[in-house]
């Protein structure tokens, strides 16, 4: 990567952080790409562009890979289109406006990768996996929730409870699942990797 590149990713990271827009960290995105060069990951289907961050990285870690990603807020969704563009990887990142919910993806994908709504997992586990590969990955992000998946609940609002409820169901839902053989990895907001057998 040359100097320019680091500047536009920085300057990405930098339109996050003021428009509070919750791209994956650092660690995450390590882990990220580099399972996708140690898998040999050819396609991404990703649910969450927000604006385009973790697509572009995925981009950058591997000339071969290409990345389709669903995205529901306009706004995020138009910052994701002209992220892509600067980068000129319009080629290799498929940019979709729709709730990924609502929307049919055709094709089968190496790796999906879960960034979305957080209560809504186990929904998009079981939509997606249509498009998996046969020993495809199913990457998952923020089990963790900010560090709030392990805290009391007595201390959250209501709806934060009830969300991490949600991802303690996806949780259970992911480890009492005999097709996939899954990890939980304590590395940047909590990821889960399931690999179909
Ligand atoms: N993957 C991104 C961050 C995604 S943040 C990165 O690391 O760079 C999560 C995004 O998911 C938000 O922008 C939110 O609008 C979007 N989202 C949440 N639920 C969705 C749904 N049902 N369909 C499509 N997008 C959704
Ligand atoms: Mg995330």
């Amino acid at each position: 990567m040359n100097e320019n590149i680091y500047s536009e990713i920085r300057e990405i990271k930098q339109y996050a952080l003021d428009h509070k827009v919750p791209i994956m960290v650092d660690q995450g995105i390590d882990f990220l790409t580099r399972f996708i060069e140690e898998h040999q990951v050819k396609s991404v289907l990703e649910i969450g562009t927000a604006i385009g961050y973790s697509a572009i990285m995925m981009a950058l870690s591997s000339p071969e890979v290409k990345i389709t990603t669903i995205e529901r807020d306009q706004e995020r969704y138009m910052e994701a289109v002209k992220n892509v563009k600067k980068f000129d990887l319009e080629d290799r990142i498929t940019l979709v406006f729709n709730d990924a919910l609502d929307v049919e993806i055709d094709g089968t994908f190496d790796l999906v990768f879960l960034d979305a709504a957080k209560g809504q997992n186990i929904r998009f586990f079981e939509k997606f996996e249509n498009n998996l590969a046969e020993h495809g990955t199913i990457i998952t992000d923020n089990m963790d929730f900010h560090g709030l998946v392990n805290q009391e609940e007595e201390s959250m609002s209501r709806n934060l409870r009830g969300l991490v409820r949600k991802i303690k169901d996806y949780e259970e839902f992911l480890k009492n699942n005999e097709n996939y053989e899954v990890k939980f990895m304590t590395i940047g907001d909590g990821i889960a990797v399931a690999i179909r057998k």
